[in-house]
């Protein structure tokens, strides 16, 4: 049940430097430099195959897992956290240190260790989303291999609907931002892909910029990476299943009348 679910009142009461201390933590932001924000959302996130395949993809973007079972939360936080941990780079020895200072070396912006852009929370995405974004905020929402909720009367369980669709709107950048969605039920995707065409706040891809192409370098990679790094999308592929795709950009607003 969602009662013991802890949700912030609003984004800006979120604790974001907990689960991104290398962008968000004391002394990472430089004076005058604009605080980044959470830009990627992966809706149900499962066991995070999704988050570690984008992690090292956008290494500049911070991406939000959110998943409603605490332990598969759990089991995410602490994939998240041996993967830091396995590729952070040992700090230079105070000698290294002094002598690179010694022969005057200029700093460079070194990047950041892999993985400490991505991070997992329990949420019900169904009833908070609009508690941990912004308006406008996200560049990308993925929706992959939701549960499918077969029978007509429990379609309302669905996490694509015209009031949910709202709220990714309104957490989506005008113009900008996208919806990919995936599954492996055709009923869903067709379901997906209706309710998203019908709202007037989206509009789909060309097939071109849905499709994946055999050649490594062409295409969206954020389709490919969805189309092979989820765990459900590797038990379809193991089980010869076939995959629906569909993206959404999320226009931008329209003019006051
Ligand atoms: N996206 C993952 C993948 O492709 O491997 C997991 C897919 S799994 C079929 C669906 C996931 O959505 C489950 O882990 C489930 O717990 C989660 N989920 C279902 N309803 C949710 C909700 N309202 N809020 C957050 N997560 C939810």
């Amino acid at each position: 049940s969602d009662h013991n679910l802890v949700y912030p009142a609003s984004a800006a009461e979120m604790d974001w430097p907990a689960l991104y201390p290398d962008f968000l933590g004391e002394g990472q932001v430089a004076e005058g430099k604009t605080k980044p924000r959470v830009e990627v959302a992966d809706i149900g996130c499962g066991f995070g195959g999704l988050l570690v395949g984008l992690g090292p993809a956008m290494p500049e973007s911070l991406i939000l897992g959110l998943e409603i079972r605490d332990h598969v939360t759990e089991f995410v936080q602490n994939r998240i956290h041996a993967l830091r941990a396995q590729n952070r780079v040992q700090p230079p020895t105070g000698n290294e240190a002094a002598t690179a200072s010694d022969a005057g070396a200029t700093t460079t912006t070194t990047s950041h260790t892999p993985y400490t852009n991505i991070a997992c929370i329990r949420a019900n995405t169904m009833k908070f989303l609009p508690n941990f974004f912004e308006k406008g905020q996200l560049k990308k929402i993925f929706l992959c291999f939701p549960d499918p909720h077969f029978k007509a009367r429990k379609h309302k369980a669905r996490i694509v609907s015209p009031t949910l669709n709202a709220e990714y709107a309104y957490a989506l950048a005008p113009g900008e931002g996208r919806v990919y969605t995936i599954t492996d039920v055709e009923d869903l995707h067709r379901w997906m892909a209706g309710h998203f065409a019908a709202h007037p706040l989206f509009e789909r891809v060309s097939e071109e910029e849905e499709s994946v192409p055999d050649d490594e370098t062409q295409g969206d990679p954020c389709v490919r990476i969805m189309s092979t790094a989820t765990e459900e999308g590797k038990k379809v592929t193991r089980n010869g299943g076939k995959k629906f795709i569909a993206v959404f950009r999320r226009i931008a607003d329209p003019p006051w009348p």
